[in-house]
């Protein structure tokens, strides 16, 4: 299965109509760096940029901090905040429409904790009565249909909504090391639909999914999505098609052997992570993995010896 594709380029052109030329981008971490307007027009009194390109921007994550002037004139933030202060209402405007989740709230980027829905119920829970309901039928047949066996319910607690704004969503919940919920995933069962995924507003870069259930000591594998780590015992979802720097320096420190297997149209980001990650102490503890065709994890079936490993030098 695949986790939809992110264009960040819209929101990139946004910060190149405020901020002008860039100084540097990286465009595999969504990095790229302005001369910063604080520094340039409100300490420097210049008409234009000041050359340093301080401002560094990143798209991905929604962030922005100068490194010089962050700590005396709060120029640090969410994205929201730094188009709110330098863009036009139009800029505004347009980025609020690319990124409908932010608002005011993400300029503070607590930790918040995080809670399942009132209304959630695992399917392990579920009453004879609540099977009856079509609320418990709709995602019951969805889970058949995806191939999500009881015992898959049963490890990983998944569930769904009987109502509120979850509702027509499987719930797949992750707890931390310790067993503390961190993060779920919450993603529409209905044909039409005009988010798939409503996940809670926590910051995704710090977390790993369902870290308990990882035995450092076998081999991790590497997979997108929450649903793929579902197949696959011992993995761990980048939930996304890139790597968190947590999660990369996770690895590093607790990881013995790694396995990549993403889907096989992220094959080059694949590459990319298995180059990554193959240094230091993994160097040649790191394998990747590559399906065939359209092949994806829930194919695979815990049984991965059978498709073709292929090491990469
Ligand atoms: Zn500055």
């Amino acid at each position: 299965m695949s986790t939809q594709e992110v264009d960040y380029s819209p929101v990139f052109e946004i910060l190149e109509d405020i901020f002008g030329d860039y100084k540097n981008h990286n465009d595999y971490r969504c990095q790229v760096s302005f001369d910063c307007p604080v520094c340039s027009h409100d300490i420097k009194s210049l008409d234009h940029g000041d050359g340093k390109g301080n401002l560094e921007v990143n798209y991905k994550y929604g962030v922005y901090k100068c490194w010089v002037c962050a700590e005396t004139h709060d120029t640090h933030g969410s994205i929201y905040k730094l188009i709110k202060k330098h863009g036009n209402p139009k800029q505004l405007k347009k980025y609020l429409l690319l990124k409908p989740d932010e608002d005011e709230e993400a300029n503070k980027r607590t930790y918040k904790p995080v809670r399942l829905p009132k209304e959630f119920v695992a399917f392990k829970d579920a009453s004879m009565g609540m099977k009856l309901t079509p609320q418990y039928k709709q995602a019951h047949n969805y889970i058949k249909k995806r191939n999500i066996t009881d015992l898959m319910l049963q490890i990983y607690g998944i569930g769904f909504c009987m109502g509120g704004q979850y509702e027509h969503r499987i719930i797949v919940p992750s707890y931390d090391e310790n067993r503390r919920l961190n993060y779920f995933i919450a993603r529409s069962y209905l044909q039409k639909t005009k988010r798939k995924y409503m996940n809670p507003e926590v910051q995704k870069e710090i977390i790993i999914f369902n870290e308990h259930l990882i035995n450092w000591d076998e081999p991790v594998y590497i997979v997108e999505g929450a649903f793929d780590s579902i197949f696959l015992p011992n993995s761990i979802p980048m939930l996304g098609k890139f790597m968190s720097d947590h999660l990369f320096m996770t690895l590093y420190q607790k990881a013995k052997k790694i396995m990549i297997v993403l889907d096989p149209d992220a094959y080059n980001d694949q590459e990319r992570l298995y180059h990554r990650l193959n240094c230091g102490k993994l160097m040649g503890k790191v394998w990747s993995i590559k399906l065939e065709g359209d092949k994806d994890i829930a194919d695979l079936q815990g049984n991965i010896s059978e498709y073709k490993l292929k090491q990469l030098d």
